[in-house]
């Protein structure tokens, strides 16, 4: 078991396939762009294969969600996926991405094994969306959300981040619109991790401000907290239910004492937190001919590792190195 030295056990494994990205969210990565990571750093399907193996077969994985950057670029991913699902014990497994490129790539996920996916979408306005994402590719994003649903793929959630001056006032509509078409909608406060490093607290539109622009649109009961478990959305039944909403107060409410992830970058570095300033390299290891028992090993040492709690707060607290494109979130 991937246990650290608090006794918390990591059973859900956050592989990013590439750092690649075909949106450049304000809140993640400059207009611009970034260096992205040279080809041959990248992990191989293969090795990828072989990672999560291990993560599942000796190490109590049991769910493997593929993230990036934009997942849905990396051209593997089909063959990945299948390759996941056909592990023994077999984990779950989900994907997080933009959605552009899901109507046509849903039904072959899900034929190859993709249980779930999360589709972030921060507004249903096409201006904001251009102005957020530096792209004009909202109807895209709405056409992928269709597909998932359209693939089975239930209930389909969208997570959304507010920023203030740009979206916080999309809350609501955000809310309808997911209402409408059965999508499970969450909101994450936004976090210190964008590779601009333009995060300040006092922009940051937070859990209770979220919770208070909800509440005066609908009335928001608490969902069964035995069911919050290691998740990190603290959930809401709407008006009674059964749709329901989730508030992710990442930076204000952490969960960290509950958190149940460990990272795998795209080029191989194992990361036991979001916010780790350590990584520890099995692509280094793996091509220099280690066995699947040293790889655990690292693993484990890795995981051990983990410190109690992100720090946000801490007047020590260094934003990591490397943006959330690049660790996978
Ligand atoms: N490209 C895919 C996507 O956007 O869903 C997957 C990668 S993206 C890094 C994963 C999630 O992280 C998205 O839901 C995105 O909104 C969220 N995210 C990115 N930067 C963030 C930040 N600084 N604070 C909070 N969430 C962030
Ligand atoms: Fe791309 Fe996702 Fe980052 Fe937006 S949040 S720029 S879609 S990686």
């Amino acid at each position: 078991m991937l246990k650290d030295s608090f006794g918390r056990v990591a059973t859900d494994l956050r592989v990013s396939l590439t750092d690649r990205c075909n949106l450049r969210c304000t809140y993640c990565m400059p207009p611009e762009g970034l260096d992205w990571l040279p080809k041959p750093e990248l992990l191989t399907a293969e090795e990828i294969a072989r990672l999560v193996g291990i993560g599942v077969e000796r190490l109590g994985i049991t769910e493997v969600r593929y993230t990036g950057g934009e997942p849905l670029l990396r051209r593997e991913l089909i063959e990945i996926v299948g390759h996941t699902a056909a592990l023994s014990p077999r984990p779950q497994v989900s994907l997080t991405t933009n959605g552009i490129g899901l109507a046509r790539l849903a039904e072959p996920l899900a034929a190859a094994g993709l249980d779930r996916v999360n589709v972030s979408l921060d507004t249903i306005d096409r201006e904001i969306f251009k102005r957020l994402a530096h792209r004009d590719r909202l109807p895209d994003v709405l056409k992928g959300l269709e597909g998932a649903a359209a693939a089975g793929m239930l209930p389909v959630k969208v997570n959304a981040v507010l920023m203030r001056g740009v979206n916080e006032h999309e809350a609501i509509p955000l809310l309808e619109f997911c209402l409408e078409r059965g999508y499970e909608l969450r909101f994450i406060e936004q976090m210190p991790l964008d590779a601009q490093h333009g995060w300040r607290r006092e922009n940051m539109v937070t859990a209770d401000e979220i919770l208070a622009m909800l509440n005066a649109h609908v009335e928001l009961t608490p969902d069964d907290p035995v069911e919050r478990g290691s998740a990190p959305a603290e959930l809401f039944l709407i008006d009674g239910g059964p749709a329901r909403v989730g508030v992710i107060g990442s930076v204000t409410r952490p969960f960290c004492g509950a958190c149940d992830r460990v990272r795998l970058t795209a080029d191989g570095q194992i990361r036991n937190c979001l916010f780790a300033t350590e990584e520890s390299d099995l692509r280094a290891a793996m091509r220099s001919g280690a066995s699947d028992e040293e790889l655990a090993e690292r693993w484990l040492a890795a995981v051990r590792g983990k410190r109690p709690g992100h720090g946000i707060d801490d007047p020590t607290f260094l934003q990591p190195a490397r943006p959330m494109s690049a660790i996978g979130g």
